[in-house]
């Protein structure tokens, strides 16, 4: 499970708390926090 501050690669993540989702457009962009909710822990 990808958290804040890891660089998961490029993709769209679902934030486990609030269902808000991420795009990453790079291999080394780097996770951010849900930007709804703070949450650290994406799927
Ligand atoms: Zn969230």
């Amino acid at each position: 499970m990808p958290t804040t501050g890891e660089k998961p690669g490029a993709g769209v993540y679902t934030c486990t708390k609030c269902g808000q989702t991420v795009v990453l457009d790079d291999d080394t962009d780097t996770l951010p926090p849900c930007p709804r909710c703070n949450n650290t822990e994406f799927s």
